[in-house]
């Protein structure tokens, strides 16, 4: 049986350490502050803003929340974008997607400063993980890599197959993944032999949006499941991994909800926490 790698628990690990370098940066006149931005009235994106912006206050972090039509222009959003990046005040400006139709994402994600940039979708975030060097990593990936360490088990080595390419998941945890020394396989929806591949993980990286769609039979002894995956079925949470099977062949697994979900929000925050200390050259 697996040992469930508790996203709650690490996350509340790691919110504590960041509430006390939050103090310690207010006492020195720096507060971090973040910015969220939502377009429209989706309710998932409202929900998804909400529960940030009151982590945000959990741990001291200042932050102000920008609710704007959905019938507004891009042009609009731009100055909205210009007007927060001068502004002293807010170190990470994160911009709730999906957008509605007619707006541009990736012309509103690049208007983002890159170094207020927390969310790590900026182009040159993504060129700079790709290389190697030192700029914003998304926050889900993050947050999966943070898991696997506190396992225990080292990456180096280890056979870590991904499924899903997305640019905010799959790919930039596939980057992450080799940083650490994996060897890694990147399965997508024309990958042929998906079953063979999972089966040949050390580690299994879920983030497709099909519900339970990796089953027991796909996974390999001893295995680490981390299951990004999302979905809603008859109004309950579940992953893209078949939780019950999997557990039994796993040596560790991640639960949904309480996994990754969880660690996303505390990346986010250490994101901004990290980009008021690069502002004051700390
Ligand atoms: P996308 O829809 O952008 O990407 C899904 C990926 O899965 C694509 O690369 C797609 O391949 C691949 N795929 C689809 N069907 C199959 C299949 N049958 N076999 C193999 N691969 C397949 O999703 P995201 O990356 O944005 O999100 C993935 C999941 O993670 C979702 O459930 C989402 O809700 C969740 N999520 C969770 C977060 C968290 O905080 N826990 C944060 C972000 C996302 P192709 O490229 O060929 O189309």
């Amino acid at each position: 049986m697996a040992t469930i790698i508790d996203g709650k628990r690490i996350s509340s690990e790691i919110r504590e350490s960041l509430r006390k370098e939050v103090e310690l940066l207010k006492s020195q006149g720096m507060q971090p502050g973040l910015a969220v931005v939502i377009v429209g009235e989706d309710p998932a994106s409202q929900t998804y803003v909400r529960n940030k912006a009151k982590a945000c206050e959990d741990i001291g972090i200042y932050s102000e929340k920008y609710e704007l039509d959905a019938s507004i222009t891009q042009h609009q959003l731009l100055e909205k974008i210009d007007e927060l990046n001068s502004d002293s005040r807010i170190h990470g400006i994160l911009v709730q997607l999906p957008l509605p139709k007619g707006i541009d994402e990736q012309a509103v994600i690049e208007r983002i400063s890159a170094e207020k940039d927390v969310d790590g979708f900026h182009i040159l975030n993504a060129g700079k993980l790709l290389v190697g060097q030192k700029g914003f990593v998304p926050c889900t990936p993050a947050g999966v890599i943070e898991m696997i360490r506190r396992t225990g088990v080292s990456m180096a080595g280890k056979h870590v197959v991904v499924i899903g390419r997305s640019n905010i998941v799959g790919k930039p945890v596939s980057i992450l993944a080799l940083q650490e020394n994996a060897t890694v396989t990147i399965c997508h929806s024309k990958t042929n032999n998906l079953h063979e591949m999972v089966k040949m993980a050390d580690i299994v990286i879920a983030a497709v949006g099909r519900p339970q769609m990796i089953t027991g039979d796909m996974i390999k002894d001893g295995a680490i499941v981390i299951d990004v995956g999302i979905n809603r079925v008859d109004g309950k949470l579940v992953g893209d991994v078949n939780y019950k099977e999997a557990e039994e062949k796993a040596s560790f697994i991640t639960p949904v909800p309480g996994g990754v979900g969880p660690m996303t929000i505390t990346m986010l925050l250490q994101n901004t926490v990290e980009a008021c200390k690069r502002t004051n050259n700390i």
